[in-house]
């Protein structure tokens, strides 16, 4: 959910109870991602939320009974070389990080920036997110970073190769995003190419109840480059989300993971979809609860190649 200075505000207020009141559900992941400071505010930005609001929000769901968890502001940008650019980046982040520790969250999840072109170089990034997480623990914030893997293919990374720069940085995580995984032509699709990355994933963090990698997972548009937006998991997204958490939960995965459903209904479609991330994440715990076992994508390559003609 996304909050904002204005977390007094009776929406908030209900949506908190809301999530409260859906007894399946323990992680809950707080949206700064139109957050913004150290820039004159311009449209659609909204400053930090303050310590004494974001506080309010562990009397409603208490620290020990909730995973809790931060998106930092889409501005953040690790892949910029302009010494001016990184600076914003990093004092947004300094923010972000602030309101993780007030929430008590486990991690930060941002974006690393984009490239113009699909094929980059990631050592400039590597060393960003170094001197990032240097900073970090110099300064004492307790969330750890975890920089996610991208659904557009410009954006920075995939999966493999944001896991290798990861594991070279003592304390960092990644949020391996499913959905955006997919978007840009991960192997996903398949057993192999999940177990492939839980592979990959205990070779390179060590994952266990208290230390657990974000996981984020929605229905996704796709398009010739990748993500165009997220939706709701329903029918025909084309996202094999059983396929990966049957293989999740076979590997005996789930307590090492913190599951995040970022699912919504785009602009203008209100009318025709219902549901929202709360109701999806239900799907999926009922799915991880139910004896359904998937062991093959059943999505149509003719309705895929639908969306990536699109
Ligand atoms: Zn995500």
């Amino acid at each position: 959910m996304a909050i904002s200075r204005f977390l007094g505000t009776d929406k908030s207020q209900k949506r908190l109870e809301k999530i409260k009141s859906t007894t399946q559900l323990n992680a809950v992941e707080f949206g700064l991602l139109n957050c913004v400071i150290g820039r004159a505010t311009f449209p659609g930005t909204t400053p930090f939320p303050t310590e004494s609001q974001t506080k309010a929000i562990l009397d409603i769901l208490p620290p020990m009974d909730y995973h809790h968890s931060v998106h930092a502001p889409y501005r953040i940008s690790a892949t910029s070389n302009d010494p001016k650019k990184l600076k914003f980046s990093k004092s947004n982040l300094s923010a972000t990080l602030k309101t993780a520790d007030y929430l008590q969250a486990k991690h930060v999840t941002f974006h690393a920036g984009s490239f113009k072109q699909a094929k980059y170089d990631s050592s400039h990034v590597q060393l960003i997110l170094k001197e990032w997480e240097d900073w970090r623990q110099s300064k004492e914030f307790k969330a750890k970073l975890a920089p996610e893997v991208g659904g557009k293919t410009n954006s920075f990374a995939d999966f493999f190769t944001l896991a290798e720069i990861a594991s070279g940085i003592d304390n960092m995580l990644i949020t391996w995003d499913i959905s955006h995984d997919f978007a840009r032509g991960g192997n996903i699709t398949s057993e192999d190419g999940i177990l492939k990355r839980l592979e990959i994933l205990d070779e390179s963090f060590e994952l266990h109840e208290q230390n657990r990698l974000p996981v984020h997972f929605s229905g996704i548009i796709v398009g010739r480059t990748g993500e165009k937006h997220h939706t709701l998991l329903d029918h025909d997204t084309g996202v094999p989300w059983k396929l990966v958490f049957s293989v999740i939960k076979e590997q005996r995965y789930l307590n090492k993971l913190n599951l995040i459903c970022e699912s919504k209904v785009p602009k203008r479609q209100e009318k025709t979809l219902k549901g929202n991330a709360i109701t999806d994440a239900i799907r999926v715990y009922d799915f991880l609860n139910s004896d359904e076992v998937i062991k093959a994508y059943k999505g149509k390559p003719s309705m895929l190649d639908y969306y990536f003609n699109d």
